[in-house]
Formats: structure tokens, sequence, C-alpha cells
């Protein structure tokens, strides 16, 4: 198949400029699809061409099926290119583009069907010999008696999970059997509403865990390579916000081990493109949480310890292209870390759109800055709060953590407030910078703060 010559991207922001510039750089044509929040954004006047698919609100416009279809018919593109969020993981989707006669940049449609629904993610990953987090066989039973017996047997606590959930909805944690029948029917309901499907499960909530995930990338002749692990540990209410390759502390062995049973799991369900299984990691073990079918805000981190460029790559395997790419060439070199930033409160975390008076990005040796804001850019309202994703890149990881620290210094945005004063922070926290904390980290030391401040 010959290469694309033309490729609309299906998305917003940071992630349709960083797909715009993986275009270009293969020669490639595009065609930026926009809301009309975002019609004076830099990005959009880059593209070769764009067209307006509708009002500011997603769903009519990013979530709106038809005008993006229509959008790629009259501009004659080839493929279309999702990013991550809005239609990234949408299986339906997916499929319409194909059947239009379109390329999907990304899984089979089955692949996404397969992952998105938890339930069936877990049993294909237990089957392919991938471990899993301790739970129940599939969905719980209606049958209060069968489900009281299943937590028993897990061990508490536990956690009750939406299998259509996602973006950190749809989850419950239960400590004690008297709270258990309540919090299932809770997130059933929940997740009736929310993910138009009520099945749940149940699973070990393991207390003190960290977030370290696996990047793959696959072609359709059945190569497959992976490329290294990110440790996404710092969250907050299950959102990440500082990421970092390699996990510290971790010992290669283990990474190796789990990276070649990924290889081998997408070998089993024939996947295709980019994806990312994420895993729970404690007392040395890991432990399948969810896979997700598309490319992660946080790829960068793996580009600039491999040299890989993770969305070239994508394109390349969606036009039919093998990957040229051996697990034996995959090199991890040096340690990247990434800060997400956000317009929004520091501390409070209130959204914090508004017209960006003055924009001075970071830079220097080892400095990556992923953003499509600008100076006199408007933070539309409408969408998800982060503004750019700083990066740095060192020999080791203390002089990765030496040039966050001296780009967060540099870096001043005006007009709208943003989370740099929080990364600031963290950047010389003593347990972050010693590395390896848990997902609760965050949430704890925020805690701890709001107590501190209380009190004064
Ligand atoms: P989503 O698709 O909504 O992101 P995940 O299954 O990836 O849902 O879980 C999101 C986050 O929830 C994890 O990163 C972790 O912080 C927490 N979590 C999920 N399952 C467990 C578990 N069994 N034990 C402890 N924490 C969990």
């Amino acid at each position: 198949m010959p290469m694309f010559e033309k490729v609309l991207i299906a998305n917003r922001g940071e992630i349709a400029l960083r797909i715009q510039r993986a275009c270009r750089e293969l020669g490639i044509r595009t065609v930026v699809v926009h809301s009309e929040a975002d019609t004076e954004a830099k990005y959009v006047k880059l593209a070769d061409e764009s067209v307006c698919i509708g009002p500011p609100a997603s769903r009519d416009s990013y979530l709106n099926v038809p005008a993006i279809i229509s959008a790629a018919e009259v501009t004659d593109s080839e493929a279309i290119h999702p990013g991550y969020g809005f239609l990234s993981e949408n299986a339906d989707f997916a499929e319409r583009v194909e059947s239009s006669g379109f390329i999907f940049i990304g899984p089979r449609p089955e692949s996404i069907r397969l992952m998105g629904d938890k339930v069936s993610a877990k049993d294909a990953m237990r089957k392919a010999g991938i471990p899993v987090v301790p739970g129940s066989e599939g969905a719980l039973p209606d049958d209060p008696k069968e489900i009281v017996r299943i937590a028993r047997s897990v061990g508490y606590p536990v956690i009750i999970k939406a299998s259509g959930g996602g973006g950190g909805r749809g989850m419950r944690v239960v400590h004690t059997e008297a709270a258990l029948l309540a919090a299932v029917a809770m997130t059933r309901s929940e997740a009736g509403t929310a993910f138009g499907n009520p099945a749940v499960y149940l699973e070990r909530y393991l207390e003190n865990p960290r977030h370290i995930e696996i990047q793959v990338m696959c072609d359709e002749h059945r190569n497959a390579v992976y490329l290294g692990e990110r440790d996404c540990s710092m969250q907050r209410r299950h959102q990440k916000i500082i990421e970092e390759g390699p996990a510290p502390g971790i010992a290669r062995r283990l990474i190796e081990r789990i990276g070649a049973r990924c290889v081998e799991a997408c070998k089993k369900i024939r996947y295709r493109g980019a994806g990312t299984f994420e895993f729970l990691f404690e007392d040395n073990e890991f432990f399948f949480i969810e896979m997700n079918t598309r490319v992660q805000v946080e790829h960068p981190v793996t580009e600039l310890i491999t040299g890989v460029d993770i969305v070239q790559q994508q394109i390349l395997v969606a036009a039919g292209e093998k990957l040229k790419l051996r697990q034996r060439d995959v090199v991890i070199r040096g340690h990247a870390i990434e800060c997400r930033i956000n317009a929004e409160h520091p501390y409070r975390f209130t959204p914090s759109p508004g017209r960006i008076t003055a924009w001075h990005p970071p830079g220097g040796p080892g400095i990556r800055v992923d953003s499509h804001a600008y100076t006199n850019y408007f933070v539309p309202p409408h969408y998800d709060s982060m503004i750019a994703k700083v990066l740095a890149y060192g020999d080791t990881r203390e002089q990765a953590l030496k040039r966050m620290r001296i780009a967060l210094s540099e870096m001043a945005v005006d007009g709208i407030m943003t989370n740099l004063p929080l990364h600031r922070e963290l950047l010389t926290d003593a347990h972050f910078v010693a590395g390896g904390t848990s997902i609760h980290y965050l949430e704890t030391k925020l805690e701890q703060r709001r107590g501190t401040q209380d009190a004064a």
C-alpha cells in the first residue's frame, strides 16, 4: 500500500499539532477539523486545510461522527488520526471510518471493542498470559449472596469497577462487607447512566501500588515490539499529572519479562498500531488493569528515551508498512520526565480558561514542549484543561530532574491560572525526588497540605 498523501486529524489542541508535525515530516498533507471555539487556533491555520465541524460543545463537533466523515470526503483525505480522548477509543467510529472507505489510524475495531469493555479485556489478557488483579471472573452476578462470597474470597478492601468505565470514572472502593451491596448497586446504576452498560466487576483494591505502563507498537504483519515502560504514579483523581521513564527502582529483568508478555499478547489478539498496557505494580508484581488502544498523552516520554517517533510509526503501520524496528534495536537511553501543565487553580483544581496574555515556554538542552498555546491564545472552557506538556530529558534521572526544575522556573503563563506552582513543588518533593511513590502519594500530600492550611 502506498503512503498516504493526506491525513485528517480528528482532534484538537496539542495532540492535533503533534500529529500535524508527524505528518509534515512524512511529507503528508494535513486536514484539521475544528469546532467554532478553535477556529482561531494557530495549529488550525498551520494545517494545509481546515474544516469547521460544528459548535463548541464536543458532542456537536469533536464527537460528531457524520460531520467528521463528510469532512474527510470533501477534502479527499485517505486516513483519519483520532488522537487521544474524543473518538479515539470508539469502535463504532473506527468501523464507520473504514466502511466509508478511509483508514483509521489505530487498531482494528475488534481490538478497540475487546479492550473497551474492561471485563472482556481482563479476560482476554488473562488468557493471553498477562497477570491481572485478582478478582471476580467476569461481571458480577445479580445474586447478592454470590457477590458477598466473591468479595470474601478476593479479600477486602475491594474495588467495584464498571465494565464500560473510563477516564477514572465508575469505580468505588469498599472496605467492609457491610458496605458492599450498596456500593455495587450504586456503581451499577451510575454505570448504566454514564456508560450505557450496568455491568460491574470486582477486584482486590491494591493499597500502595505504582502505575507502570508498557508501550507497544505493532504492524499488520505480526511484528510487535515494546518500547519500555513509563511510571505514571503521580495522579490526582486517577488523572496523571507527571510521567517518567524508565520507572525508578524497578529491575530491568522485571520490565523485560512483562514487556515480552505484552508483545506475545499483542500477537495473540492480532493487535495493530500503538497501544499501552497499564499495570498496577506492587511488591515487585505487575497486575494488568487496562489497555489503551491509542496514542497516549505521555507518549513523548518514550520518544525521548527510545528515539522512536510513536506518531509517525502509527501512521506508517496504518498505511500497511512493516515495522522496521526489531526488539533488539529498542535501546532505552537516559531518563525523561513529563509535567502536564493545566489551565486550573494549582491547589483547588478549578478550571481556569481564558486569554493567555503572556506565554513564555522554557527551552534549552533536553527540554521539549508540546503545546498549541501562545501569547493571546484563548483557552476555551469547553475542553480538557491541559495546555502544554513540558518534558525534560537527561542522561540520568538526576539530570532530567534538574533540567525540569530549571524549565519550570523559566516558564511563565499570564492571564490564566496554571498548575505550574504545584509542579514546582513536586519537583523538589523529597519523596518524588527519591522515586517510586505510589498512586496515592499526591492525594495524601494534598490532603496534608489542606490540613496545615486549615490549622493556620
Ligand atoms: P480508567 O479506565 O477509568 O482509567 P483504570 O482501570 O485504568 O480505569 O483505573 C484507573 C485508576 O484507578 C488506576 O490508575 C488506579 O489509580 C486506580 N485503580 C484501578 N484499579 C485498582 C485496584 N484494583 N486497586 C487499586 N487502585 C486501582
